[in-house]
Parts: C-alpha cells; structure tokens; sequence
C-alpha cells in the first residue's frame, strides 16, 4: 500500500529533494507551500504523514499542528516537523502541539526517512504490513483477498472495511456510531441499524463450516473483534 505524504514547506529548494526522496522510497507525494493550502489539503483527504515546516506563511507551523490535532479525522495524523537551527522553543512547543518527531535543518535525508517509517508505524502499526492476519484468518490490503486457513473467502466492499477495522483495531469495542464514523466514512445516510446487518454478514461469510466466531456482541454497546 502505497502511503501519502504531504510535505509542508515555502522554501522550494527543500521541497524537491524531499519529493524527490520519498517519491523513490514509495510514497505518494503531495506539496503545501503554506499554512492555508496545508489545511485545506489535510482535511479534504488526510494524508498518512504531514511534514511541517515550523515558520510558513499564513498559518504558521504550530498553530497547523494544534488545528490537525484538535479535529477527529486528523488528529492522529503523525507530524514530523522541520525546525532550523537552534530553535529550542520552537521543538519543545513542537511537541507540546501534538507533533510526533522534529529533525533539525540542514537534515540528513535518510534520517528524515527512517523517522518517517518509525512514526507512521508508531501511529498505525498495520501500515507498515499489506497483509493482516489474526489467528486463521488473514487479509490482504493490497489484493483486497481474504482467507480463513486456506480457503478464500468473497466478502463485499463494506464487509471487507469493516474487517480490515476490526482487523486493526483488536479486542476494542466500538460503538455502532463509532463503526459508522471509522468504516462508513462520511456517508450520512446510514443508519446505526446498517452496522448490524453488515456485522450479520461478515459472520455468515467469515464463519462458515462452524469457525469460530469472533467477532462479539457487546449489549448495549456495540462490537468487538477478538479472542473475547
Ligand atoms: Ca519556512
């Protein structure tokens, strides 16, 4: 799975080599050259990592930083920022913002890849993988195939969301409105009464022959994937 980054930053100079470098290391590139555009970019189609430059025009490094943090479909968007020379501060309000890593200017490229990969598998663990298995059952992101032992099993589009989260998410339990915000996306239509018929489905498929079931029941709160 081919992960986007959107790199925030008004000096041109910079902006190549480091389009160029992720590019070739099999990210898919996006630029911002200020504060305004950034925010516009990152709340229409959130990236899966933000590299934020502190000083920008318009909106400035950190206020960025607080506004992904602050809004639920960004918040957990890992951060990188890029910081000149010697500003202390500006690391430290860095990170008190909600920013995951700094590296400082002049950079060294592949330590700004490294920590890339470190925090977007701190943040998402499951994106640094394009298969996710849990127990007998496993599925591929990048195929779009899943298996229950050896035997492949059909699952519609939404059933197949539905088990990647379940799949990413473990032993949690969520709430149909939850599974509605994170699986349905902004599709306002749907009832929390859809949750369930498309949970009823993903059962009768994922368990056929008598496998069993994981996927648990949770009265008066919603659902769980797991050992339960
Ligand atoms: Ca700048």
């Amino acid at each position: 799975m081919r992960l986007r980054v959107l790199i925030v930053e008004d000096e041109e100079a910079l902006i190549e080599p480091l389009k160029y470098n992720f590019t070739k290391e099999g990210y898919i590139v996006d630029t911002a050259l200020d504060g305004e555009i950034a925010l516009d970019k990152i709340f229409n189609k959130p990236p899966e990592l933000i590299l934020l430059d502190w000083m920008l025009p318009k909106i400035s490094g950190i206020d960025l930083c607080k506004r992904i943090r602050n809004n639920k479909e960004t918040k957990n968007i890992p951060i990188i920022m890029l910081t000149a020379r010697g500003e202390e501060n500006d690391r430290i309000q860095g990170l008190e913002m909600g920013a995951d890593d700094y590296v400082t200017k002049p950079f060294s490229i592949n330590e700004l890849l490294a920590r890339a990969k470190a925090v977007i598998k701190r943040a998402r663990p499951i994106f640094a993988e394009e298969k996710i298995t849990f127990c007998d059952i496993s599925l591929n992101i990048a195929t779009h195939k899943v298996f229950r032992g050896d035997k492949e099993i059909k699952l519609g589009p939404t059933e197949f969301n539905l088990l990647r989260f379940f799949l990413e998410n473990i032993e949690r339990v969520f709430s149909r409105e939850q599974l509605l915000n994170h699986v349905w996306k902004n599709d306002a239509l749907v009832e929390p009464r859809t949750v369930d018929v498309h949970v009823r489905r993903l059962r009768k498929v994922l368990n056929t022959n008598n496998k069993k079931d994981y996927i648990r029941t949770v009265r008066s709160a919603g659902y769980s994937f797991g050992h339960n």
